[in-house]
């Protein structure tokens, strides 16, 4: 492998609560690859984001069974008015809209799912991401009230597994008929198959990064054995070839995935970002090809101590 490349990439809005991208990119024989663990986050965890970009670099990706994953428009805690232009300039037919921003009141939630369901007409799918901020009884509430907008499904409400089954039973009990799935439960809490032993979730969504690569969330999707959506870790396109990649090689994809997110960057590493063209991305390599994208000397040494602080073992072998 030669030596890696720190980028900096700025967001068109902030979203989970940042409004710069940072990671770094290496090359290995197997083609580009990215390692972008956010900045919270620490080994262990990155380890498994490490293990993802050494097969990208090393092995490569799966042969695809389908060669365009369907995508959503991703629309950020932001105005109504803003959430219906980027949803009715994208030319995507499914929405993600994030909702319970720290700050905000649920009334805000309210009228940007309202705007977006205005702007995709009732033949278009929204779904929410919660990103666990709701108590159950609180998500009761809320989604019975979001629900008159016909969600798709509702992405992580609650925190834990635990308050994700009860919701789904309190929700049927009410008649309230919203999917739930379940996004960091999978990939933050060490156990995912707990999820499916609750009987938390309807969907699985799954990120190649948190998850140790295409192989491991492949081998993950089989044994839940609930539908997949891939969602990106918001990479840069080298990172979201990736994800791409574990979408085209599913047996089956019956929702949009969450892979659109370079239509969120204001730059990107390659001069062809990866993004949705009639609603789907095309399942294609990326080259790194771009100017201005490489980070200062600072961000570059942050993030190759970022690097020294896994297993030489780890770094060398991706095991
Ligand atoms: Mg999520």
């Amino acid at each position: 492998m030669t030596g890696v490349l720190a980028y900096r990439l700025p967001l068109r809005n902030r979203f989970r609560g940042i409004t710069v991208r940072e990671g770094v990119l290496l090359r290995g024989p197997a083609g580009w690859a990215e390692w972008s663990p956010f900045a919270e986050y620490a080994f262990p965890e990155t380890g498994a984001w490490w293990r993802a970009a050494w097969e990208a670099a090393n092995v490569g990706f799966p042969a695809p069974v389908r060669d365009r994953v369907p995508v959503n428009v991703t629309v950020p805690a932001v105005d109504a008015a803003t959430a219906h232009r980027l949803v009715a300039t994208s030319s995507c037919t499914t929405a993600k809209v994030k909702v319970a921003e720290r700050g905000q009141a649920f009334a805000e939630d309210l009228d940007r799912v309202e705007a977006v369901r205005d702007a995709l007409g009732p033949s278009g799918r929204v779904r929410v991401d919660v990103n666990g901020g709701w108590q159950v009884d609180e998500a009761v509430v809320k989604l019975t009230e979001l629900s008159r907008f016909g969600l798709e499904y509702a992405e992580q409400p609650c925190a834990t597994a635990e308050d994700l089954a009860e919701l789904r039973v309190r929700l049927a009990r009410g008649g309230v008929d919203v999917l739930i799935a379940a996004d960091e439960s999978i990939r933050r809490q060490g156990d995912p198959e707990r999820v499916v032993a609750l009987d938390a979730a309807d969907i699985a969504v799954l990120k190649v990064q948190p998850l140790g690569g295409v192989r491991r969330c492949l081998e993950l999707a089989e044994r839940l054995g609930l539908p997949v959506v891939v969602s990106s870790a918001l990479e840069s396109s080298v990172g979201l070839a990736a994800g791409v990649a574990l979408a085209a090689a599913l047996p089956e994809l019956p929702y949009a995935c969450g892979l659109n997110t370079a239509a969120m960057f204001a730059a990107d590493v390659t001069a062809d970002p990866l993004v949705a063209v009639d609603g789907a991305i095309a399942v294609r390599p990326v080259t790194v090809d771009a100017d201005g994208w490489q980070a200062g000397p600072e961000a570059t040494r942050r993030w190759l101590a970022r690097l020294d602080e896994l297993p030489a073992e780890l770094r060398r072998t991706g095991e």
